[in-house]
């Protein structure tokens, strides 16, 4: 179910028609920018619309704000058709434009760099905070209903998917054990340990977790090596290899049985040592390649 905020449709006749036969076809075509109540993804709606309709449509992502698309699609048409409600972007950019211009005026640079960062803040502390009420679950299905990174088109998963037979994994097990890491975090049977010779792909089959979630991956070597790692959402250990200067082996089943465990942070950056609580959602999950 894809819901639309706003809209904006504009038509715009092409530089060079060639219609031969003189009809109207392709002399026209229109644009549209849609802002989205959350991500969505566009290939089945490509088809759908070609399909039912005829209609040939094409999506560009290289805008990152509505209103930049907004822009682009009205620069040829001045009557634009509108969702019902929608804003006037045009004067309310232009107000914004004129206060911000007035602000910066009487102020000086530092007044003006000290509020940037305050808005920069605000803005992402809403974002950090409705991200910490998600679990691991949920965060993995936002980003299901989202687009593949750049340059893969679905290719991890086909890869993947061939990668588990070849080392006789069945794929409803691997996931399964992952889905109980990430749902109930570290602690007995929730662990997943991956082991295999080199180069057999073991980082490629956990490599889209790192895109998904903030994760602490290994811990530097020497006293004060897991800072960072109680606020991130995954810890990941990727070729691992113990150490009792990283954790004393103690610390380390205690970890793993998801039991609290407290690791030293330097005392002149934190007041309290690294304590990785226990995980209940949603907290850390354990990863071990
Ligand atoms: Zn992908």
């Amino acid at each position: 179910m894809l819901s639309l905020d706003e809209w904006v449709v504009s038509i715009e006749g092409h530089h060079n028609s060639d219609s031969a036969n003189g009809d109207n076809t392709n002399q026209y075509h229109y644009h549209m920018a849609v802002k989205l109540a959350k991500r969505a993804r566009w290939f089945q709606i490509r088809k759908y619309l070609d399909d039912n309709f005829g209609i040939q449509v094409n999506f560009s992502d290289c805008h990152n704000t509505y209103y930049s698309a907004y822009r682009y699609v009205t620069k040829e048409d001045n009557e634009p058709l509108h969702s019902s409600g929608h804003p006037d972007l045009i004067v309310q950019n232009r107000e914004g434009k004129s206060s911000l211009a007035e602000f910066i005026a009487n102020r000086g640079n530092k007044a003006v760099d000290e509020a940037l960062q305050l808005a920069k803040e605000f803005a992402e502390a809403e974002s950090r905070y409705k991200r910490s009420k998600k679990s691991r679950i949920e965060l993995l299905q936002d980003e299901m209903a989202g687009e593949c990174t750049d340059g893969c088109e679905g290719r991890w998963v086909t890869a993947a998917e061939e990668l588990l037979p070849c080392h006789h994994i069945p794929k409803d097990i691997f996931c399964k054990a992952l889905f109980t890491a990430l749902s109930k975090g570290r602690g007995k049977y929730q662990n997943v340990f991956i082991h295999g010779p080199a180069n057999c792909w073991k980082s490629f089959i956990l490599s889209p977790l790192k895109v998904i979630y903030d994760m602490f991956s290994n811990p530097a070597t020497g006293s004060f090596a897991w800072i960072g790692a109680e606020q991130a959402e995954i810890i990941f250990l990727n070729d691992f290899r113990w150490d009792t200067k990283i954790i004393a082996w103690a610390d380390l089943l205690q970890a793993l049985e998801g039991d609290t465990v407290r690791l030293p942070a330097p005392k002149n950056v934190s007041s309290r040592d690294v304590e990785l609580t226990k995980d209940f959602l949603p907290h850390q999950t354990h990863l071990w390649l």
